[in-house]
């Protein structure tokens, strides 16, 4: 079979109530002909969010689940239920992974970072954090990402963040961006990012845990704009963040490679393994700046 062929029968195939069994059966076995390194990005992008539509609706058809680890889902796939699509899953997934220049350009901009807080706090703020007002809570966060954006971005330009409080009410402490993109013919557009943080999060009774959901999102809006970067032609194929940003953007064009539905995907994720690696750094290099900043 040829990629082409293997395109349109992933198109083809669906989930939901459309979904069909005898296609699916047909999608997998022609995956496993490919080594995923010789598909196209596009191909490998399409390849995978078909595949977890497909497993996530036989897993909620058929009761395969457990309960999440994270956030974000009331559940996970037991993927034991679904051997070969995670198979090829694992598969694409190892050839989607960031380069370690892209760890190197946001290690070296943390630390500048956390310099930057040192010099110029933003939390060190009277009323302590427990007796502020969620909008005035937003408000710092807002600013810590934007200061944060602004030092690892590429290119400069105006970085349009707003933070909200997320109206869903979950029991559990968490932030989630919401990366407004607007899909052209030729890639994505950024126009901005939202960050909604959970009532929890902000009712804890220190910065700390925000700070750090808020570091965890801003390096996703980075790397979004890296992919607007290399839309824009700022990022030429010589440059040493070209195939990171060339993943990103497929990524952002086509969806996530890895939901969190699935948690082996998601753990396995180069842009979620470089957020949480990002947040995971801070807290041990800003330890010190909480200490100090923590108190009222
Ligand atoms: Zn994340």
């Amino acid at each position: 079979m040829r990629e082409r062929e293997l395109q349109k029968l992933i198109r083809a195939g669906a989930g939901g109530d459309d979904f069909d069994p005898a296609l699916h059966g047909r999608i997998v076995a022609a995956l496993k002909e490919f080594e995923p390194s010789a598909l196209s990005l596009t191909t490998r992008f399409q390849a995978a969010g078909y595949l977890q539509r497909a497993v996530t609706y036989l897993a909620h058809q058929n009761d395969y689940k457990r309960p999440s680890p994270y956030a974000q889902d009331d559940f996970v796939v037991d993927e034991e239920k679904f051997p070969e699509e995670t198979g090829i899953l694992t598969g694409i997934s190892a050839t989607l992974q960031y380069s370690n220049e892209m760890a190197n350009h946001f290690e070296g901009r943390r630390r500048s970072l956390i310099q930057s807080l040192n010099s110029k706090p933003i939390f060190s703020v009277a009323p302590p954090w427990n007796t502020l007002s969620e909008q005035a809570k937003l408000s710092l966060l807002n600013e810590f990402m934007k200061r944060s954006v602004e030092i690892h971005s590429l290119v400069k330009g105006e970085n349009r963040i707003i933070s909200l409080l997320d109206d869903q009410n979950h029991a559990r402490p968490y932030a989630r961006s919401l990366l407004q993109i607007s899909k052209r013919e030729d890639g994505i557009q950024r126009t901005g990012a939202a960050v909604k943080f959970s009532k929890k999060v902000l009712g804890s009774q220190t910065h700390r845990r925000a700070l750090i959901l808020a570091y965890h999102e801003s390096v996703h809006i980075v790397s979004h704009q890296i992919a607007l970067d290399l839309n824009n032609g700022d990022i030429p194929p010589a440059h040493p963040l070209y195939n990171d940003a060339r993943i990103r953007r497929a990524s952002l064009y086509f969806g996530p490679a890895e939901s969190s539905c699935i948690a082996s995907l998601y753990e396995s994720d180069s842009e979620e393994k470089l957020a949480y690696g990002e947040q995971e750094a801070f807290i041990r290099e800003a330890a010190a700046f909480n200490r100090s900043q923590a108190k009222p």
